[in-house]
Order: structure tokens, then sequence, then C-alpha cells
């Protein structure tokens, strides 16, 4: 019998779309998918390192490891994801701080050295057959075909790592510095996709808008002659569209490298649906300093501004952090007061708190109480449920083009063009068609509607 591994993801989706490569190795080795960590041989965490949160809950898995492998002492356990600092073993001398907190993890990898995953897991495993996979450089990582968990929609990662340094996060240091992927294998694995039957592909990375600008990028020939990389690509990606491709999304931008000439593509390309996310973190000038995101709030505004104007419509959502070091009552009501001025489509609110390993733990006291910053967030929390209703009242009345995402019981969800939710009763199994949706009920955070007979 086949020996069974067990994958969970935390985190964002550049973290689901590595665990689809992930799977394909492991597949690749002969080893079996389980979804239940109790059926499994081998159990992988693929963590985000962004949110303590991500982490503590590894940590806590690890005492249901310790009770699973009382019953199978062959057990073994990985980590790989953002807390991964050196892909090492238990017993090598170089090892990652994480094989030393953690006394049932026995292997550690970073993403870009997954096609060492073979010879960790033979370590471990003697009798496992290695497989063909080539040495680790992050050209093999990219290169190893991913299974995809739907055939309709796929995450495509076109780099990885990020030079911005903002002082709250850990991901210039886990993933390293920002390099881009050739734009020729992205195009290739998404004509693949296309030609598989894929209606909607979401281009993936920390920062996507600086697609090939990068310093590494720019010690390599490929993007020299380009002054709009990301552009480039889009417009390569939305030719897909001959194919069958019907939607091209991408996540996520950093406001500063969002050019005029990616606003004007926004408008002009026929596959990118009217939804954007742009993270703005706080309406503080003197937060934004410290958090070192490089705009000022009424630079943000302005921004959308421009982004509304070329896009009418186009929903856009936002990250939020509340609470960060230092965050006085009048920078947080800046903050505030940009959310009534916005008013995004949707906002992800973090309260923060602090990550070991990045500039502010260092620097900075955390030194807002939990309690205000729990109150702070609750205050955001009730504008952006006025403004994700407001959002979604646009829609009342009329008819929205639905990527169905599941069924389950007759009722079927998924997103429309502007990525709000839909949620539909149908007598059959829709997952992965594109269906014609009208709307009955705008509520906080979906849409409901009727299939509109054809
Ligand atoms: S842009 Fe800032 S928040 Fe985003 S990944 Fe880079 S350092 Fe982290």
């Amino acid at each position: 019998m086949k020996r069974a591994y067990y994958i969970q993801t935390l985190g964002c989706q550049m973290n689901y779309s590595d665990s689809e490569r992930i799977e394909a190795v492991l597949n690749h080795m002969g080893f079996r998918k389980t979804d239940e960590m109790e059926k499994a041989d081998m159990v992988i965490f693929n963590t985000c390192s962004v949110r303590q949160k991500a982490e503590d809950r590894v940590f806590g898995q690890m005492i249901n490891i310790k009770k699973l492998r009382k019953q199978k002492p062959h057990l073994i356990t990985a980590i790989t994801g953002c807390m991964v600092r050196t892909t090492s073993h238990r017993h090598a001398e170089n090892r990652d701080a994480l094989l030393r907190r953690s006394k049932e993890t026995d292997f550690v990898f970073r993403i870009e050295d997954l096609p060492k995953l073979p010879a960790l897991i033979q370590a471990c495993w003697g009798d496992t057959v290695p497989t063909d996979i080539h040495e680790a450089n992050l050209k093999n990582y990219f290169n190893i075909n991913p299974v995809y968990s739907s055939t309709a929609q796929a995450f495509v990662p076109i780099g990885t790592g990020c030079d911005n340094f903002c002082t709250y996060c850990i991901v210039p240091y886990s993933r390293k510095r920002e390099k881009s992927r050739s734009m020729d294998d992205i195009v290739n694995e998404c004509t693949r996709l296309v030609e598989n039957g894929c209606l909607e592909i979401t281009l993936l990375g920390q920062n996507v808008n600086s697609y090939g600008l990068s310093n590494l990028d720019k010690k390599t020939d490929e993007f020299n002659d380009m002054t709009t990389p990301f552009v480039d690509l889009l417009e390569r990606v939305d030719a897909l569209k001959e194919k069958g491709l019907k939607r091209l999304r991408f996540t996520s931008n950093h406001p500063k490298d969002l050019s005029d000439e990616l606003i004007d593509a926004m408008a002009r390309l026929e596959t990118l649906m009217p939804y954007l996310h742009l993270p703005v973190q706080s309406g503080s000038n003197e937060v934004l300093k410290r958090m070192n995101r490089h705009y000022t709030a009424d630079w943000y505004r302005n921004l959308i501004k421009k982004i509304r104007s070329a896009v009418p419509g186009i929903a856009i959502s936002t990250d939020i952090i509340v609470g960060f070091c230092g965050e006085t009552e009048e920078q947080f009501m800046e903050t505030y007061t940009l959310f009534e001025d916005i008013k995004w489509d949707m906002a992800y609110l973090a309260q923060y708190s602090t990550r070991k390993g990045t500039f502010a733990s260092q620097h900075m006291a955390d030194d807002i109480s939990a309690e205000i910053k729990s109150k702070r967030w609750h205050r955001l929390n009730k504008l952006l449920i006025q403004s994700s209703l407001q959002g979604h009242r646009a829609f009342q009345d009329k008819d929205v083009q639905v990527l169905v995402e599941q069924c389950k019981n007759g009722v079927c969800k998924g997103r429309s063009e502007h990525f709000k939710t839909v949620v539909f009763h149908a007598d059959k199994n829709m997952t992965g068609t594109i269906q014609t949706v009208h709307v009955t009920k705008a509520r906080e955070w979906q849409l409901e509607g009727e299939l509109t007979k054809r």
C-alpha cells in the first residue's frame, strides 16, 4: 500500500500555490494524498510567518503529532513556508532554529529547495525511491508542474521574495530578495492551463506590480529592454483569450509600484477583472513612515481616484493593521477617516502583533494594549460592514457572471467579476463553469441570486 501524506496549508494564496507544487513532487514519488492527518505517514505544515498566530498553530499541532507517533513510530513531520530559513534535517550541523524548537519535526525546507524534498524524505525513510527532480534552485522549483486543485481556476506564481522591508513584515527575510520568474515560463504554464480548460488565472507574488524590476532582475538580461514588464506579461496572458481564457487577476500589489501604464492596462485588457487588492496598512503618514511604506495617505487617495476614473465600478480591497507600534488615537482616526473616504469593498483588518525577526520587533515597542487594538479593530470593522454592504447593493437586481467554485446540497457558490461571493440554488453541480446569476439580495458579505434561465 502506498504511503500517505497530509499537507496543512496556512497563510496566503502563495502558500496554497506552493502546496500544489509539493503535492506534485510527492505524487511523483509514489505517495498518495490523504485529507486526514491521522491516516498520514508524513505530515507537512506549509505555514505563513506573517502572523504569529499561524506559527503558534503549527507548534500547537505538534502535540497531536506526538500522540500520533505513539501509534505510528515511522511517521515523519516537516515544516516549509515562510518560517523556514535553512533547509536542514534534525541531525544536520547547520540546523534551522525551528528544529531546535520542535522535537517532533524531522526536517524543514525552504520552498525554493522543493527539489531537495525527495532526498530529505529518503534520509528519514531509507527505502524511499529518489526521483529525477534535479538540484535545488528557483528555476527548478517553478518548473515543477503543480497538481492544480481546480481545472477551471489556477494560481500561477510569477516571482518570489520582496525588497520592500516593511518594518512589521518577515517576508524579505524568509523569502529573501525579490526575484521574478521568466516571462516565457509563466506564459507557457498559463498556456498549458488554458489549453486544459482553465478559465481564470491569478498571477501571484509578494509584489506583482514590480515584476521584472527588482535588483536581482536587473542582473539578468531578460527584462533589460522592458520599461513595464508586468504590463507586458499581462498583455501576453490576456492574449490567451483566443484559446479560452476568460478571467485574469493578480495579487498582491504595493501602491508605490502601481504605474499609470498598469492602470491603463486594467482599463484596456479584456480578461482583466474589475477588482484590485491594494494594501494601505494605515491612513496616518507618521505610521506609514514607521512602517516604511513609501507613500502618504493623500498619495494613496489620489491613486484610488485615478484607478476609479480609469475603471469605473472597480471593486477595491485593502489590508489594514491597527495598533502598530506607537499608533496614537489621532493617528488611528486618520485611518478611520481614510476608510470613510475610500469605502473599500473589502478590508482585511489585523491587530498588530510583533513578528520575531522583523525590524519592528527589534527597534520598536509594541506599546498599544490588546484592549485598544481590539477597540480600534471593531471600530473599523463596523465601517467595513457598511462599506461592504454598500458595495454589494450596487449589484442588486443586476446580472453577474459567476465562476462557480463549489456546489453542495443544491447550493452553489462562486465569485463574480468584481470578486464578490455569490450564492445561488441549482439542481446540478456547476462547479468550474461560469453562470449568469440575477442578484436578488445584497448582504454584508455576499450576494444572493437566481440562476438566469438560458
Ligand atoms: S511589500 Fe511589505 S508587507 Fe508586502 S511582502 Fe514586502 S515587505 Fe512584506
